[in-house]
């Protein structure tokens, strides 16, 4: 076995599962508080909301992941020294694993907001515990250990739907194919479902949901929870694509109560993008998956409060406060000093009879790893000529047996850089039709079997069972309607000196409303363009919130807080200078 295909828990054990020196326990110990555990009793359970994190100061601690079939799994035992606790725990988020004490158990037990401090205060050793917190993660998602199970037919466009949501959360969780998994059989027999209700999810909690919306599924994993409508956020910022998500690491690391919201996963498009290869820093590429994952983890590091998947659809000012709220799909209300719109673009559809039967199953906007699995060893399409299509050729052509790429205009590198265009001329497997344009699709059942397209040499056919489409974007700007906020011809926000010499940069037409990213007008379309906004809004945001009668409270104020200490204060307040 290569070091590639070993699992993750073999290659970076060390890294892990890191035992803590007694000096480095003395130093931790003002962030928590001893507990003491029974033999048997449990410290944590899969579904539960979580503690934070424990190290253990005395005894063993056995942890285990339940399986699919719900059979306990061993992961590791905790002695003196090690410490317990996931990624989920940044946010008090319900547990994937259990734990449960071995023999009696001392333990120094830090809440959410106290580890969230730690991390802040204490820089290497917050180091080695977030990087171990990061790759505890991973090796459950590699795993799919400890999140929800999903039963239905391999390839339906429901199961892909709710796949999909959780791999893009950056959440575990297991597929099981109704046809051929003697277990899902045996999930279907024990919850007695009929075909037609299909796919189920069992969550870790035991909750059973017949297929459930995202927002549902969220919910009952607890990746999301209620908004408390009398708490007023210095920001709340609209999109967590990678503008939304900067803009969220710099107010939160300032000290600005902030909140992200995203009505589908952190990551926005940047999310969907299977290499990046030119942001600053990554000479040999990174997916967008990672960069924005460690984006999340930064922003939540950083105490940024998000609420995924929930969507803003109507934002207005309180003229008796000069709040504005926000109101979401599922009728919560959100009110904040000010607001980032970060909502970016979202995918155009083709222009084409019956697509929508085909969307879910067969046409894709997204080119993951689990679209790469659902074709692989099949002839699939692309139709596009941008880089977003130039790379989800080149990664599926690592994948599918034949790539038929679809474009409109006459050359190939008049809309796409140089390097993907050299890589996919040197691809053996992609056949390139230029002045292309779909014509028909056909299929059943919402499976697509053939596509017809007009060329030069007429009208073709072929029998492709996927299509993907990467033909650009439009803003999202529908939830804006009535908002007052003024857009231009093409539907993205203006703002800044585009509205006049009174606005702040950044600044929307209404003030305390601040646009950045693709959604902005004027803005370049790139993960490093959408960033630095989000950094630079932050800056704006303090003029504006300092002018306001309601200034926010100074940096060192708010973290005060959250409980740092006064070292601890002076070490955060150096660095966010430095920032
Ligand atoms: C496949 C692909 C590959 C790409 N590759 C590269 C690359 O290699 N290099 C590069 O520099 N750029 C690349 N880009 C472009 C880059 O990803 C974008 O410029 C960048 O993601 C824009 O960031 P953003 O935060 O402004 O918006 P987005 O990334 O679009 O994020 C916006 C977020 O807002 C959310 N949202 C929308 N409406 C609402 C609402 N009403 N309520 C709540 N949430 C909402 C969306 O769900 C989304 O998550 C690529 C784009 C694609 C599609």
């Amino acid at each position: 076995m290569t070091a590639l295909n070993r699992p993750i828990i073999e290659i970076r054990r060390h890294q892990m599962f890191p035992v803590l020196e007694p000096a480095e326990i003395e130093r931790l110990r003002r962030f928590g508080e001893i507990r003491f555990f029974r033999a048997g009793e449990a410290l944590a359970r899969a579904g539960e909301t979580g503690h934070g994190l424990s190290i253990i100061l005395a005894g063993k601690v056995d942890i285990t992941q339940q399986d699919g079939s719900g059979k306990t799994v061993p992961i590791t035992t905790h002695e003196a020294g090690a410490f317990m606790g996931e990624v989920a725990q940044l946010s008090g988020r319900p547990a994937l694993v259990s734990a449960y004490a071995q023999e009696p158990v001392e333990a120094l037990v830090i809440l959410p907001e106290r580890l969230r401090a730690l991390l802040i205060a204490e820089a290497e050793l917050g180091e080695r515990i977030m990087r171990a917190l990061i790759l505890r993660r991973v090796g459950l998602i590699e795993t799919r250990g400890g999140g929800p199970v999903i039963v239905g037919r391999t390839g339906h466009g429901d199961v892909l739907r709710l796949a999909n949501f959780l791999s893009r959360n950056g959440h575990p969780h297991q597929s099981f194919d109704v046809d051929t998994d003697p277990e899902a059989q045996a999930i279907v027999e024990r919850f007695h479902v009929n075909p037609e209700e299909l796919p189920i999810v069992v969550c870790p909690g035991g909750e059973f949901l017949r297929n459930p919306t995202e927002s549902d599924l969220a919910r009952c994993i607890g990746l999301v929870a209620s908004i408390d409508p009398d708490r007023i956020f210095d920001v709340a910022i609209v999109g967590a694509g990678p503008a939304g998500l900067a803009a969220a690491v710099y107010a939160a690391s300032e000290g600005l109560s902030t909140l992200v919201l995203d009505c589908r996963s952190f990551g926005g498009q940047a999310g969907a993008s299977a290499r990046i290869e030119n942001y600053l820093g990554f000479p040999t590429g990174i997916s967008g998956m990672a960069l924005m994952a460690r984006a999340y983890n930064q922003a939540q590091k950083f105490g940024a409060e998000t609420a995924i998947p929930d969507e803003a659809i109507g934002l207005e000012v309180d003229s008796n406060s000069d709040r504005h709220v926000l109101t979401l799909h599922n009728n919560e209300r959100v009110s904040a000093r000010s607001v980032v719109v970060a909502t970016g673009a979202r995918y155009r559809r083709l222009d084409v009879a019956d697509l929508e039967r085909f969307e879910g199953a067969s046409v894709h906007y997204w080119a993951s790893p689990l679209e790469a699995k659902l074709c692989a060893g099949q002839e699939v399409a692309l139709v596009g000529a941008g880089n977003s299509a130039g790379q989800a050729v080149v990664y599926l052509a690592s994948h599918a047996a034949k790539i038929l790429l679809l474009a409109r205009g006459k050359d190939l590198g008049a809309s796409m850089s140089r390097y993907p265009v050299e890589r996919i001329k040197s691809l053996s497997n992609v056949e390139i039709v230029m002045q292309a344009a779909v014509t028909h699709l056909e299929g059943n059942g919402g499976m697509l079997e053939a596509i017809r397209w007009q060329a030069n040499s007429g009208e073709m056919r072929r029998l492709i069972p996927h299509l993907f489409l990467f033909i650009g974007a439009s803003p999202n700007m529908d939830w804006l309607a009535g908002s007052g906020i003024a857009l231009d011809s093409k539907g993205f926000v203006l703002t800044g000196s585009d509205l006049g010499p009174d606005r702040l940069p950044l600044e929307t037409s209404r003030k305390g409303i601040f646009a950045i990213g693709d959604i902005r007008s004027g803005s370049v379309k790139r993960v490093a363009a959408a960033v630095g906004e989000g950094a630079q809004v932050v800056a704006t945001l303090h003029s504006f919130l300092t002018s306001q009668s309601r200034k926010p409270a100074r940096v060192s104020e708010r973290l005060e807080l959250r409980g740092l200490g006064a070292a601890a204060l002076a070490e955060v307040q150096r660095s966010v200078e430095q920032i």
